[in-house]
């Protein structure tokens, strides 16, 4: 037993986040980050004139951010929070629609952190498999009495559900909290921000981290129903009033008004997905249908992790979960189009190079 911490601290079960090694120089293809710098609108609005005012605190409501948000997804403000990245307003709805009484559902092969966030506010979590195919069946929630968080693409497994999937669940139980984490949404999945005007229980959560460039400028945002808005920001203004930052603020309107780069950049990924997909499947790989910037695949002749070990001797970072069902998958995130042909490369090395020894 730790001598200073609570025993709340002590249920904890902290996320574990993709490595970062500084030992050498990867190809680091394992945290789904964007290959591409930020816009270059992003580049003109950070001046050293705003570099100066970081005296000041920023702007509490992330006004103009909110603004550039709700223009896109032609919302109003009111649908709109911003959050130090999207994990940060998961915290904050778990916080608010979750606790005594509500609980949470999600999948068993999804985005680590959720297990994580239903540790840190104590909540009593239902785990609800996949089916066999990794597929997860909307009917499989309907039935559970409190709030439903789905990653929609999945992660790891990068598959999506169409929007209309998710109807009979918002419909099911007008009193419950149906908060889809969109996070990948951007590389060829439907969005559901568009339901959310018919549904006031629906709240759909994004980030800046993956499509646009900004995992390190920390930029989340969530859109839902002006009272599921208001009990985030209760939640917000009870734990960190300015949770972003002024340069952040002013980096995600660029971002979020630079549709132009946007589109070339998530075009640019979906076009390398689909041919390093091919590539794959022609060394052999099994590769789950994936609507994100990443795939999962794996190798009959490099189970249990082989994948990841092999090419991080050899200087490319995957991920590897060494969890249940996923043990013989790699997580790869598609980078630029010459770093997926390298990687094609050292694969088709890699999988002669076992098939000899056997
Ligand atoms: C990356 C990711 C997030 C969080 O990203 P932030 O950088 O905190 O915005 C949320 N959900 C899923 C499924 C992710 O993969």
């Amino acid at each position: 037993m730790a001598r200073f911490l609570s025993p709340e601290a002590e249920v904890l079960a902290p996320y574990a986040p993709g490595e970062q090694p500084q030992d050498r120089q990867y190809l680091k293809l394992n945290t789904n980050e964007s290959p591409f710098p930020p816009s270059p609108k992003v580049w003109q609005a950070l001046t050293e004139a705003e570099v100066e005012r970081l005296n000041l605190y920023p702007d509490p409501d992330c006004g103009p951010l909110l603004d550039a948000i709700a223009k896109r997804y032609d919302l109003s403000r009111e649908n709109v929070i911003a959050g130090n990245g999207s994990d940060e307003i998961l915290a904050f709805a778990f916080r608010a629609f979750c606790g005594r009484g509500i609980g949470v559902a999600y999948a068993d092969v999804t985005y680590g952190f959720y297990k994580s966030q239903a540790a840190l506010f104590g909540l009593n979590a239902t785990v609800i498999p996949l089916r066999q195919d990794f597929t997860l069946a909307v009917e499989d929630y309907l039935d559970f009495p409190g709030t439903v968080v789905i990653a929609n693409p999945n992660a790891p497994t990068g598959l999506a559900l169409p929007r209309d999937a998710f109807r009979p669940l918002l419909e099911a139980d007008p009193q419950r909290v149906v908060i889809l984490d969109e996070a990948y949404v951007d590389f060829g999945a439907e969005s559901c921000a568009p339901l959310i005007r018919e549904y006031d229980n629906l709240l759909v959560v994004q980030t800046f981290s993956k499509s646009r460039s900004l995992a390190g400028g920390r930029v989340g945002f969530a859109l839902g129903s002006p009272e599921l808005i208001a009990g985030l920001n209760r939640v917000k203004y009870s734990f960190h009033p300015y949770n972003v930052n002024r340069l952040s603020l002013l980096a995600g309107a660029a971002a979020m008004g630079d549709g132009d780069y946007f589109r070339a950049c998530t075009e640019a990924i979906q076009e390398s997905r689909g041919w390093f997909t091919a590539e794959l499947e022609k060394l052999g790989f099994t590769v789950l249908h994936s609507r994100t910037n990443f795939v999962f695949a794996k190798h009959e002749a490099l189970p249990n992790g082989a994948t990841y070990r092999e090419l991080k001797a050899r200087g490319i970072l995957v991920r590897w979960f060494d969890a249940p069902r996923i043990r013989d998958y790699a997580r790869i995130t598609i980078g630029k189009r010459e770093d997926m042909e390298v990687l094609a490369d050292t694969l088709k090395e890699l999988v002669s190079m076992k098939r000899e020894s056997r």
